[in-house]
């Protein structure tokens, strides 16, 4: 089997975490200020706070921002649960705002008709968390725009996308967003295992996302209501969780970084090439803009829906570990539950019916993706 997506290890990740394996500290050791400095520099984000998972980023980044009960929170439908569950973990209620079918991110457009309407009924979400769907940003500035005119923040789900760009600044660069979130999950452009990280330019939500993911406990005078004890003292001033990543897994990840121009690179290299190889057939291939370039996270193409799951099933059949990025959040049971039925995000659903993603990671030979092009080609004819 073809897999859709794989991790690359190397002798070096192998080494580094060697390393902190025969070092004094497993976990709240150097390795993790060391990866945050490294990821931060090489996202322009003045900041980077690693946690345990992109899960957890994002839920600190709400907290942060100061999502709450009686707030709402808006992302996309297509997208994995994790980017509405996080609203759900502050007590705050979910709302989707419908894709752009060119893209499958977040439509700028509906995104400002939804505000308009939501502000004439007094009920504006506090937070958006637009998707970088596969790797390509969103129409960032587009969307900043509309959060600064309406007094919404902004967290980017970053999952797909750190080596990506827009305009020219690396997203994780927060021009047009409060705070950026990456997953470092094996299926991701790099791992660390399990792990993710936040990234702001504002040195206070940094601070406080640092104090949440080690249980809302601070060792700053500053902060405490009330004068130290003694040298071993600490407070707890808030509610926190104990979201932090080891230095073993802080260690992979910077292995990995080191490659991480390479891995977007070739994954570029290959979206290239299976661009040109599918020129011809009856699918669409993904969506591209001209001022961002993808991290090719994901390569999804469009098949239209009375084939698409004979293709689907004949590309499993023949090897091909082709699999579905994502039926749309608000079809989830849980999500039903809360009031979402079919036919509420029409092109979310529309593009469920019809995408497939085809395998692509770094270590894909050419010879692997023509088995691809040539079963697809196969069971379209
Ligand atoms: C993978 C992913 C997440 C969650 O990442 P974890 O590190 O597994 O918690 C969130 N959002 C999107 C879009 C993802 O793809």
């Amino acid at each position: 089997m073809i897999p859709y997506g794989r991790q690359d290890i190397r002798q070096d990740d192998i080494d580094a975490v060697a390393d902190v394996l025969r070092s004094d500290f497993l976990t709240q050791g150097p390795a993790v200020p060391h990866f945050e400095s490294a990821i931060a520099a090489r996202v322009d984000a003045a900041h980077a706070v690693a946690v345990n998972s992109a899960t957890s980023a994002l839920h600190i980044a709400c907290v942060a921002l100061g999502l709450g009960p009686d707030d709402l929170l808006w992302t996309s439908p297509v997208t994995f649960v994790a980017s509405a569950n996080c609203a759900r973990y502050c007590g705050a209620q979910v709302d989707f705002v419908d894709i752009d079918p060119a893209t499958g991110n977040m439509c700028p457009s509906r995104l400002e008709e939804k505000l308009e309407q939501a502000a004439s009924a007094d009920r504006l979400p506090k937070i958006i968390i637009p998707v970088h769907l596969a790797g390509l940003s969103c129409d960032m500035a587009a969307i900043g725009a509309l959060a600064a005119r309406y007094g919404v923040r902004v967290i980017e789900d970053a999952s797909h996308a750190v080596g990506a760009s827009c305009g020219g600044g690396p997203v994780g660069s927060c021009e047009y967003s409060d705070i950026a979130v990456f997953s470092f999950h094996p299926v991701k452009i790099v791992t660390t295992g399990e792990g993710g990280v936040a990234v702001t330019q504002d040195a206070e939500l940094a601070s406080h996302m640092a104090r949440l993911r080690s249980h809302g406990i601070t060792r700053d005078p500053e902060l405490m209501t009330h004068a130290p004890d003694g040298p071993w003292y600490y407070q707890q001033i808030e509610l926190g969780w104990n979201y932090r990543m080891t230095d073993i897994q802080a260690a992979l990840g910077h292995a990995q970084l080191a490659r991480l121009e390479d891995y977007v690179a070739r994954r570029n290299a290959l979206a290239d090439r299976y661009d040109r190889m599918l020129g011809g057939m009856p699918i669409s291939r993904p969506g591209r803009t001209t001022a961002s370039r993808s991290a090719f996270h994901l390569y999804i193409v469009r098949i239209s829906a009375e084939r698409h799951r004979a293709v689907f099933e004949g590309l499993r059949a023949s090897g091909i570990g082709v699999n579905l990025h994502y039926i749309p959040v608000h079809l989830q049971p849980y999500y039903r539950d809360l009031g979402f039925s079919d036919g509420d995000f029409p092109e979310a659903e529309r593009y469920y019916a019809e995408a497939i993603s085809l395998p692509l990671f770094p270590a894909m030979t050419e010879a692997m993706q023509d088995e691809v092009v040539d079963a697809l080609a196969g069971l379209l004819n």
